[in-house]
């Protein structure tokens, strides 16, 4: 498909920065939003016209500034892992490829400057080989970008102990503005919230500072309970043990282990399971507490061959869907918060209406202070009417759902600060040139 810009903009950015051709616009088009079968018919089709490569601030610049001129849509891409379309172009236009932005610029005491387009992967391994860590990544870390967590994700490993993005895990972002002449904005303090998960519709970020944790010594650990509210319970007191340092609890109940295929040898068929990430020093107590609850350990990884052998990460967070899916094509999945004082009789009430078409999956995160159970439940997709019958139902016990079956922001979760972020918007993007689509309307949040 030709469009009227493609000479002009090679001619502005150089051929190297810029791709036509099919399969380069296709895959460049798409992240992980086939987990969702409503998205997967609604987003299969969308494509770009074209696909840019900055590897400069200033190109990123350029490019924008031609965007801008020739009123061409803008869709920015990390890595493309994310889960609800975020980095599909729904109206054509330019792709904006980060990945050629990768330079770690400083690693220092507590923090980490960087470009977008690094690998938390890679980041992560020079913190820890300067003595300090990653707070939170998500479950992608291998593969996905700072700069798309930070504007796409939400939180992951990690999360335990440290909570989500927005609290305080991005002390300061450079954002480009989509104009003729882009502004360059410091941004850091409360206003951060603007661009944090907002899917690049308010800027394009080209550097972020992020704060580092000191390195800690984890062991990986997998136990499994005969009986799943027991396994519950385990894993909120440990989680709220705050003299235990974790960086994973993550739970499944039965038959969810079963689809984590390469750990089938210590896997015990029948069981809950939960994934731990603790500090090495304190398993023996983490055990002992276990076994209290009717726990037996069947999986043992010391620190030492942390990410060397099996990384228990990659069963945690949405790669527990990932790996159901795997196995049944059928399934998806939902994003739930539950009540810290009530999630027994919440999880109890889904099974007893739902039965194994909802599988419960949680992590255990700290939001805003307070040690709690997150899910990502597993459902077995029958229509879109049912998937919104099951919200409903979990909405009225009091579970909150973050709705991962749209690209919209306000209806996704974000709704609590669209309308600080639509003001941010309509400075930042006056021609409604960035991801457009993904924001939803004002007036379906300003009533
Ligand atoms: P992309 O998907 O490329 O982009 C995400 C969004 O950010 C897009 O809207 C894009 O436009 C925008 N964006 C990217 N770069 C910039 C920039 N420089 N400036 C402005 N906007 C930008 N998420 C979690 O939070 N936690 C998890 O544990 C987790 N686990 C996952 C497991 C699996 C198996 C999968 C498939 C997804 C998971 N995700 C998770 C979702 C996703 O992997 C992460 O959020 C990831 O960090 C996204 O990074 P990315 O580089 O792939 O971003």
């Amino acid at each position: 498909m030709a469009v009227s810009w493609e000479k002009d903009l090679i001619q502005r950015i150089g051929a190297e920065h810029v791709r036509f051709d099919f399969e380069s616009r296709s895959r460049l088009s798409k992240d992980y939003y086939w987990y969702s079968p409503v998205l997967k018919k609604r987003l299969d089709d969308k494509i770009a016209d074209s696909i840019v490569f900055p590897t400069s601030e200033s190109e990123v610049a350029q490019v924008l500034s031609f965007a801008a001129e020739r009123r061409v849509p803008l869709t920015v891409r990390g890595a493309g892992t994310g889960n609800y379309g975020q980095a599909v172009p729904l109206e054509g236009g330019m792709v904006m490829d980060m990945s050629r932005l990768n330079r770690i610029k400083e690693i220092g005491d507590g923090y980490a400057r960087v470009e977008p387009g690094v690998k938390l992967g890679i980041l992560e391994r020079e913190a820890r080989r300067k003595g300090q860590e990653l707070r939170i990544y998500p479950s992608t870390f291998e593969k996905a970008t700072v700069g798309g967590f930070v504007c796409g994700g939400s939180g992951g490993i990690g999360s335990i102990t440290w909570g989500s993005l927005w609290d305080g895990n991005v002390q300061e972002m450079t954002v480009l503005t989509m104009e003729v002449i882009p502004k360059k904005l410091k941004v850091s303090g409360d206003e951060l919230l603007h661009y944090i998960h907002n899917y690049g519709t308010n800027g394009v970020v080209t550097e972020l500072v992020i704060p580092l944790a000191p390195r800690v010594d984890w062991a990986q650990s997998i136990v499994s309970f005969p009986v799943f509210e027991d396994c519950l319970l385990f894993a909120d007191v440990l989680s709220k043990q705050d003299t235990i340092k974790k960086r994973l609890v993550s739970v499944n109940e039965w038959p969810i282990p079963k689809y984590f295929l390469p750990l089938k040898h210590v896997i015990v068929e029948g069981h809950a399971a939960v994934l731990l990430e603790i500090e090495e020093a304190s398993c023996i107590e983490v055990e002992s507490l276990a076994e209290k609850f009717g726990g037996k350990w069947t999986f043992y990884a010391s620190a030492v061959n942390y990410r060397k052998t099996l990384g228990l990460s990659n069963f945690s967070w949405n790669h527990t869907t990932l790996w159901a899916i795997k196995t049944d094509p059928n399934m998806t999945y939902l994003q739930a918060g539950f009540d810290p004082d009530h999630f027994m009789e919440q999880s109890a009430r889904i099974k007893t209406k739902y039965g194994d078409e909802v599988l419960l999956h949680y992590e255990w995160v700290r939001n805003a202070g307070i040690v709690m159970p997150q899910a990502l439940p597993l459902v077995l997709f029958t229509s879109e009417e049912r998937l919104y019958e099951i919200i409903l139902f979990c909405r009225r016990i009091g579970v909150r759902i973050n709705d991962p079956h749209t690209w919209r922001l306000d209806e996704g979760g974000r709704g609590d600060r669209f309308v600080s972020m639509w003001t941010t918007k309509l400075e930042n993007d006056p021609l409604g040139l960035l991801n457009p689509g993904k924001f939803g309307e004002p007036q379906d949040c300003l009533g």
